[in-house]
């Protein structure tokens, strides 16, 4: 259309649509950007179909202007920037008149760039000097954070790089489904299975990955704990247990061991519905070969209970001998593109970049410093996500909430209750490339440039950062949200507290990461385009980076992995009369998250074009639910209409929705808000619900 031109034909990105972060560049061919895949060590050459389509999102269209709405019932209309930016300044001015400066919000993405990422949580803390700012990795890694923390003393999600996986004579992946979610993983795990390697996978769903397996565990969703506990069991039952590992590199498992002694195999199974047989196998398959790895997913994470479910598959790791040296560990597949580096630089609500907390006087101090500021200038910790949603327009709550990089009302759970949550507040911004769901609702919409056209840095699955070159220019009237963030810091008289480019943002966020637990300080963009990406921790120039940070010692002071006593809770919500049935939510292969930009390009649209319920063939004959029959799917938060897909292999009691669409169909209309003790993660993957046929009026 004229409006995109390439900036630089030698410049290189990364697909945007997974932690895989797959190299590509966009060439343009009769003016139409066309993702073409580069050589790289992660992805090696690979592209899955959400790769090679990203260039055809250029085609959707896009916000080029700012939206305002006069009122609330009025039609969001276009207006100019300086208008947008003088209603959001008033609406933030008359927020903290009547409420005080925690009375402003900002919720943030792990699909933002870490530049982006660390200006908004420097943005909400020293601009706004709000508590109050939290984003859409809750949703998403929180648990594995937690866990990983808690365990190993440092949250890197893989670590180790993806080829060690081609070397692990075993692994498990428990509740991930990478064939559909990470595609380009994929190759190495079929140079696993080629080296003679096996592969078991626990899924309530005989899901792409799970029909690949050696094993297929089909647990009832929430029984994750479980079935990490009852294998315990069985590696202790049967001494499968590397004793020499947990003296020298390991604490706390006399308490472990013993908690694991009431899970009998047969209690595993009434509780997992996985048969014992089974279970026996699954624990020799690990514990017998000389490498193995467990690989987790949003399965076990996504529940009320999910910090000890991750925490119990860590447990079988340590206690197998399998984590700390090559081809084993415990990691996590990190899902959103940022995954990984989007929870490292202060968009949490308790952290500070570097992975730094900012309930630490000396970590504080750190960052206050390289801020200009005073240390008890910075805010306390704020709340999670769903917290935060909460606390939108009630009583001396939150009255102005600014969105970057999330479409709430697709992806967060219980999307009832926070449409209500949203309807009370006296301004809610948000900045999107296109009108979301969210955007829709929103008193002012600014259009912002997209994951191709702005330069930025982003670390994936592996703790590897990379860098992603612009490709386009962004369309006449569409700003980056930096320079986004910075114009409203100008007008609050606060405009030197932004870095107004990426460049000067990564130059900052290098100091202020400087000795924390993830540190950039040795990463420059031109070391990561030398050197094909850089593991952090990276403290120096000098540094060649870490790409196994627990080979030698974990990340705790005594540098020793810690065992938790990780107990089975089933969900908050079990089937009943009522609600008999058991909902799980997920992903496809052919949309990203929220859907804003897969659903809006042509092919993905095509290949999957609308939200369905994968159900048992036998149970849906039981309820007169024929192949592409309307289905209601009732929950005690709301009701969502959906296409029925009918799958044999689908346990009896469970439904399946993926999550990616808004609107009568969407899956968070369904789920649990309940949260996890710790890592505050709502219950995506687990709740009760109920099944019946639309009949036709
Ligand atoms: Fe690679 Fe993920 Fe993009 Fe697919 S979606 S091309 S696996 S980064």
């Amino acid at each position: 259309d004229g409006v995109h031109a390439p900036t630089d034909p030698t410049s290189g990105t990364h697909c945007p649509y997974c932690a895989m972060q797959c190299a590509m560049r966009l060439e343009w061919r009769d003016g139409r950007p066309e993702a073409v895949p580069r050589d790289f060590p992660t992805s090696r050459g690979g592209l899955c179909r959400k790769g090679w389509a990203a260039g055809e999102m250029f085609a959707a269209e896009r916000l080029t202007t700012p939206l305002l709405r006069a009122h609330r019932g009025a039609p969001l209309e276009p207006a100019s920037w300086d208008a947008a930016l003088e209603r959001i300044v008033a609406g933030i001015r008359a927020a903290r008149m009547a409420g005080g400066a925690h009375a402003v919000g900002v919720f943030g993405g792990g699909a933002l760039t870490n530049e982006t990422g660390y200006a908004l949580g420097k943005f909400a803390r020293v601009v706004l000097s709000t508590r109050f700012i939290d984003y859409n990795g809750r949703f998403c890694m929180a648990s594995a954070a937690a866990a990983g923390s808690r365990a190993f003393g440092l949250d890197r999600g893989l670590p180790f790089p993806l080829s060690d996986i081609a070397e692990a004579e075993a692994i498990l992946i428990a509740g991930g489904n990478p064939a559909e979610t990470l595609p380009v993983m994929l190759q190495y795990l079929e140079a696993q299975r080629a080296h003679g390697g096996r592969l078991i996978v626990a899924d309530p769903r005989r899901s792409a990955t799970a029909a690949m397996a050696d094993l297929h565990l089909q647990l009832t969703p929430g029984s994750d704990a479980a079935l990490a506990n009852g294998m315990l069991h069985v590696a202790v039952r049967d001494r499968l247990l590397d004793e020499g590992f947990i003296a020298a590199r390991t604490t706390g498992f006399p308490a472990v061991r013993r908690a694991v002694a009431a899970w009998w195999p047969d209690r595993v199974e009434r509780a997992t519905g996985v048969p014992e047989r089974l279970l026996v196998r699954a624990t020799h398959m690990l514990a017998e070969a000389a490498t193995a790895m467990i690989l987790s997913g949003r399965g076990p994470e996504q529940q009320a209970n999910g910090v000890a479910n991750a925490l119990a598959h860590i447990n079988l790791a340590l206690a197998l001998g399998k984590a700390g040296r090559r081809g084993c560990g415990w990691g996590t597949l990190t899902g959103q593109g940022n995954g990984q580096g989007g929870r490292e630089h202060g968009q949490k609500a308790d952290q500070l970049p570097g992975y730094r907390s900012l309930a630490d006087p000396a970590h504080r101090a750190a960052v206050a410093a390289v801020w200009g500021v005073p240390p008890e200038s910075l805010p306390d910790p704020g709340v999670s996500a769903w917290e935060l949603l909460q606390r939108c327009g009630a009583p001396d709550g939150i009255r102005a909430l600014l969105v970057h990089g999330c479409n709430l009302l697709v992806a967060a759970p219980d999307l009832t209750a926070l449409r209500r949550h949203l309807a009370g507040l006296d301004l809610l911004v948000v900045a999107d490339p296109f009108l979301s769901e969210t955007a829709e609702l929103a008193d002012v919409v600014l259009p912002v440039a997209h994951w191709a056209e702005e330069a930025g840095t982003l670390t994936n699955l592996e703790g590897r950062l990379l860098l992603r070159e612009r490709q386009a220019a962004p369309p006449p009237g569409v700003r980056t949200d930096l320079e986004i963030l910075a114009a409203i810091a100008a007008r609050l008289g606060r405009g030197s507290l932004v870095p107004a480019t990426p460049r000067a943002a990564f130059e900052e966020l290098r100091r202020a990461s400087a000795g924390g637990p993830a540190d950039y300080a040795g990463i420059t963009w031109e070391r990561i385009k030398a050197e094909q990406g850089v593991f952090w921790p990276c403290p120096a120039p000098d540094h060649p980076g870490t790409p196994r940070p627990f080979e030698d010692r974990f990340a705790t002071p005594d540098g020793r992995a810690r065992f938790h006593v990780a107990e089975h809770r089933p969900p908050a919500e079990e089937a009943s009369a009522d609600y008999p049935m058991i909902l799980t939510t997920g992903r496809v292969l052919a949309h990203y998250n929220s859907g804003t930009q897969t659903r809006r390009t042509a092919s993905l649209a095509e290949a999957d074009p609308a939200p369905f319920v994968e159900i048992n063939g036998q149970a849906a004959r039981s309820l007169g639910i024929a192949e592409g029959d309307a289905v209601r799917l009732a929950t005690r938060r709301g009701t969502a209409v959906l296409r029925a897909r009918l799958v044999p292999t689908l346990r009896l009691d469970t439904v399946f929705v993926p999550f990616h669409w808004g609107g009568r169909g969407a899956a968070n209309l369904l789920t649990n808000p309940v949260l996890d003790p710790v890592s505050r993660i709502p219950a995506f993957k687990a709740c009760a619900v109920r099944v019946e046929r639309v009949t036709p009026a």
